[in-house]
């Protein structure tokens, strides 16, 4: 089993269709699908629509709506019941809006194509595509049901699709997220969980130059909050905390001001750190609260929880690498990120995935933003061939 004899042709032949490949993402790529564009994510999801479904005659294909907004996900079915099942996941938004200069492809060199979500994430779905196109060939093919999820908010944060997720972990044990592997191959081992919170301070608006000021300033109080929450994760190992933007007092600076407001992104690297983070940040305001004639409240929430890393993961992980080396590949290594996706939610949901499995990917969501041409293909490789364990049943996930 485990030598590159036993790699199925249609599997070996990924590489001869490189070309074509990039083709198609260049062609995706031009057709702007911001997440606020919602004619262009239309166009987006009719090209995925067509190619998904001339490459899967057999296949059902939904349209399921989202909460709040009229953008709609892409779902793509084939064989239901077989007695295996794995969801394949990937976004179609970007972060260029309509208005965003970068629009257009580039080639900085022979290996590289540069644009507008060429890595986060259509780059994903076309290995995706092409993955599934070779396992299809495959012989034992049969004994696998698969679906892929498609979404269009990914971006800002999927709260239109996060029930989508919820339902389809319950017809799921595993998932591939089809999000960009790191610049040096590396898959995504973990996440940490994103939160935003606002912090928002009231004193008392006085004369500057009256003394003894009768006086309550917002801004020094708030500051002095700030100056702690932006330590606690020296305190609290796998938290982060960035005091993202602030705001207060007026343009008559001859006033205490009474008024500031700060918003602070979190992020936590286990949901376990959720609660003792919260309990610091509450603690930090209130010696403040204490004081005669402050009020400092937070309000906010988390967003995506962390995606930690289980057995499932692990053992998923150890077979794409072994795939890797059986197809004569450096094996990838994994790596935590600071950054959510829809990996996370499928994790809350309860479904275990190995996520960063798409092309190799750098410069996301700037101008500068490139994908390896070759790993289209060789990442749809190693997709291919664990699916063809997976359907075996020789994943132990
Ligand atoms: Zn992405």
């Amino acid at each position: 089993m485990s030598n590159a004899l036993s790699v199925p042709a249609a599997i070996a032949a990924l590489p001869t269709r490189t070309g074509e490949l990039t083709a198609m993402l260049e062609s995706w790529a031009h057709i702007n699908s911001g997440s606020g564009h919602l004619a262009g994510l239309e166009r987006m999801r009719g090209a995925l629509r067509a190619e998904f479904s001339r490459a899967f005659p057999a296949a059902l294909i939904e349209e399921p709506a989202l909460e709040g907004t009229s953008a709609r996900a892409l779902r793509v079915r084939l064989r239901p019941s077989a007695p295996r099942q794995i969801l394949l996941n990937g976004h179609y938004d970007t972060v260029y809006e309509a208005a965003d200069p970068f629009q257009t492809c580039s080639r900085p060199d022979a290996h590289t194509l540069r644009g507008p979500g060429v890595a986060d994430m259509k780059g994903g779905l076309v290995v995706m595509l092409a993955a599934l196109q070779a396992f299809e060939q495959t012989p034992g093919a049969s004994a696998l049901g698969w679906e892929i999820l498609v979404t269009p908010d990914e971006e800002t944060g999927s709260h239109g699709s996060a029930p989508l997720f919820i339902e389809a972990a319950t017809r799921h044990s595993f998932a591939l997220v089809f999000e960009p592997a790191r610049p040096t191959g590396d898959l995504v081992r973990s996440r940490m969980g994103t939160g935003s919170f606002t912090a928002t301070c009231r004193g008392r608006a006085a004369h500057a130059a009256q003394v003894p000021s009768p006086g309550r300033n917002a801004i020094l109080a708030l500051a002095e909050f700030l100056l702690a929450a932006a330590k606690l994760p020296a305190e609290l190992p796998g938290v982060l905390v960035n005091i993202g933007n602030i705001r207060g007092g007026s343009a008559a600076t001859n006033v205490v001001p009474d008024f500031a407001q700060s918003e602070l992104d979190v992020r936590i690297t286990r949901i376990a750190d959720r609660a003792p983070l919260m309990a610091r940040l509450r603690a930090l305001t209130e010696p403040i609260n204490a004081r005669e004639g402050f009020s400092l409240e937070i309000a906010g929430s988390f967003n995506r929880p962390p995606k930690e890393c289980g057995p499932a993961e692990e053992a998923a992980f150890a077979a794409w690498q072994q795939a890797a080396r059986d197809l004569g590949q450096t094996p990838p290594g994994w790596v935590h990120s600071g950054g959510g996706s829809d990996g996370n939610l499928l994790f809350a949901a309860g479904l275990p995935n190995l996520d960063g499995v798409g092309p190799l990917g750098d410069a996301l969501h700037s101008d500068r933003e490139n994908v390896v041409i070759a790993s289209l293909a060789s990442r749809a490789q190693i997709a291919a061939l664990f699916l063809t364990r997976y359907a075996a049943g020789d994943v132990g996930c």
